[in-house]
C-alpha cells in the first residue's frame, strides 16, 4: 500500500474493520481537514450562536428552526420535521453502501429564562448547554458541509437527525425510530466525550413511591401509622439491599439504586398524610435491571405493610425495553464499533492509548440498541460539567471533532465515486 501525503504523519495499524488509513491520506480528505482549520472561527462562532438559543426539552422550536435552515445551507435535501419536533435531512449516497444516521439532540436541561451567554476563558467556552449537545450539532453541520465542498461522496445515504426531548427519556429518538418504516443500517448518537465509544445501553428507570396514612395531630400520633416512617423504612432497606454483581468488564458503579427526591407533609405538628420518594435504578443488563426493580418494589410494599400504610407506585421515566438488544459480543464485534475504534485511534483522539469501547451508554443510541439496530454513542467535543450552570468545553476540541466526523462518515458509509 502506498501512502501519499500523510496529513496526520503516521500510518495506522490496520485490523479487521472497514477503515483504511489510505482513506485519510487521500488528497481531498487532506484538503477537507485543512478546511476545518481554515474555518475554525466560523465553526466556533456558530457554536456560540447556537448555544445562546434557549432550548429546554419540549420547547426546542427555536433551535429546530435554526437547524432546518442550517441543514439546507450545508446542502442536505429532503429536510423534514415530525410531529414530536425532530428535524432531519439527507446527504444522498451514490449507492451500494449502508444507510448511516447521525443523531444529536437540540434540547437542554435549562429553563427558557436561564441566562445563556457564552464566556471564553483560557481556551474554554463557558455556558449552560455548550457541550451537551450543542457542539455535536455544529460539528455535524460543518463535517457535512466540508465533505460536500471537497467532493467527498459516500456510497450509503447519510441522515443527519436533530432530535428533541433527549434529556427527558430519549423520547425524540424513540419516536423517530418507531415511526420509520425502514430501520437504518447504522445509528450513531453524537453526544458524549470526544474519543469515547459506547456500544451498549445503560438501563435507567425511575419510580415514584407514595406512602399514604392518616393525618393525626402529634398528640394523637403515638403508635399510629406514619407515612414518613414508611418512606424511612424503604430508604434504609434500599441502602441495605444486596446488589447484583456488575457484569464482567462492567462499570463498578453499577448496578445502582438511588433515592433522588423525597417530600410530603404540610404541617409540622401532625403526621404527614402522604410522603413520596423517587428511586433511580440503573444497570447494564436487562436481567439485573428487572431483578432490581422487582426487589425495590417488594421492599416498598413490605415497608407499607409494616407501617400499615397504603402504597402507590408510578413509573416516572420511560423504561425502554432492551430484551431484543443483540448480545454483547455481537454488538462489540460489529464493523460499526470496530471501524469507529480504528478511526478514533488513527486520529489519536485518546492519545497513544488504544480506544476501549464500553458496553454502556445513555444517549439517543440506546433506542437503537433496544431495537437491535447496530448503534453507538460517540462525542465531538471535550466538555465538562454537563447539566450544570458552570458547563464548559474545550474551544479547540470541536475542530478535532469535525475532522473525526468527516472521516468516520466516509469510513462507515463507504467512499462513493
Ligand atoms: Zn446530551
Amino acid at each position: 500500500m502506498k501512502f501519499g501525503l500523510l496529513c496526520f504523519g503516521f500510518v495506522a495499524v490496520l485490523s479487521a474493520q472497514k477503515f483504511d488509513a489510505a482513506l485519510a491520506e487521500k488528497p481531498e480528505m487532506c484538503r477537507a481537514f485543512a478546511e476545518v482549520d481554515a474555518r475554525a472561527n466560523l465553526i466556533q462562532k456558530e457554536w456560540i450562536e447556537l448555544t445562546e438559543i434557549p432550548s429546554p426539552s419540549k420547547q426546542e422550536t427555536l433551535r429546530i428552526e435554526y437547524m432546518k435552515k442550517a441543514m439546507a445551507r450545508v446542502g442536505l435535501t429532503g429536510i423534514e420535521q415530525d410531529a414530536i419536533g425532530n428535524a432531519w435531512g439527507l446527504l444522498k449516497g451514490t449507492g451500494g453502501g449502508p444507510e448511516l444516521v447521525f443523531a444529536a439532540h437540540t434540547d437542554t436541561v435549562f429553563a427558557m429564562d436561564t441566562k445563556i451567554k457564552v464566556r471564553e476563558e483560557n481556551g474554554r467556552y463557558y455556558a449552560p448547554g455548550i457541550g451537551d449537545d450543542t457542539g455535536a450539532l455544529v460539528a455535524l453541520l460543518h463535517s457535512i458541509d466540508i465533505l460536500r465542498q471537497q467532493g467527498l461522496k459516500t456510497k450509503g445515504d447519510v441522515v443527519f437527525l436533530a432530535t428533541v426531548q433527549e434529556e427527558i427519556g430519549l423520547l425524540g429518538a424513540k419516536y423517530w425510530l418507531d415511526h420509520r418504516a425502514k430501520k437504518p443500517d447504522l445509528f450513531v448518537a453524537v453526544d458524549s466525550r470526544l474519543g469515547s465509544i459506547g456500544y451498549g445501553a445503560l438501563l435507567i428507570e425511575q419510580f415514584k413511591f407514595t406512602f399514604e396514612g392518616p393525618t393525626l395531630h402529634t398528640l394523637a400520633s403515638k403508635g399510629q401509622p406514619n407515612a414518613a416512617r414508611g418512606a424511612a423504612r424503604l430508604i434504609l432497606a434500599i441502602n441495605n439491599m444486596e446488589m447484583p454483581a456488575p457484569p464482567e468488564g462492567g462499570s463498578p458503579f453499577l448496578p445502582v439504586a438511588n433515592v433522588g427526591t423525597l417530600g410530603g407533609g404540610t404541617v409540622a405538628n401532625a403526621t404527614p398524610g402522604k410522603v413520596f420518594l423517587t428511586v433511580d435504578i440503573r444497570s447494564q443488563e436487562m436481567k439485573a435491571q428487572s431483578k432490581l426493580v422487582e426487589d425495590v418494589k417488594t421492599l416498598a410494599q413490605r415497608a407499607a405493610n409494616e407501617e400499615k400504610l397504603s402504597l402507590s407506585v408510578e413509573a416516572v421515566n420511560v423504561a425502554h425495553d432492551y430484551s431484543k438488544a443483540l448480545p454483547k459480543e455481537v454488538r462489540l464485534k460489529h464493523p460499526l464499533v470496530q471501524t469507529t475504534v480504528a478511526v478514533t485511534d488513527y486520529l489519536k483522539l485518546n492519545g497513544n492509548a488504544k480506544t476501549m469501547p464500553i458496553d454502556s451508554g445513555s444517549d439517543d443510541h440506546n433506542i437503537g440498541v433496544a431495537m437491535a439496530i447496530p448503534s453507538i454513542g460517540i462525542g465531538a467535543i471535550l466538555g465538562a460539567g454537563a447539566h450544570s450552570l458552570e458547563e464548559s468545553a474545550d474551544k479547540a476540541s470541536i475542530l478535532r471533532g469535525t475532522k473525526y466526523l468527516m472521516l468516520l462518515t466516509v469510513a462507515l458509509a463507504g467512499l462513493g465515486q
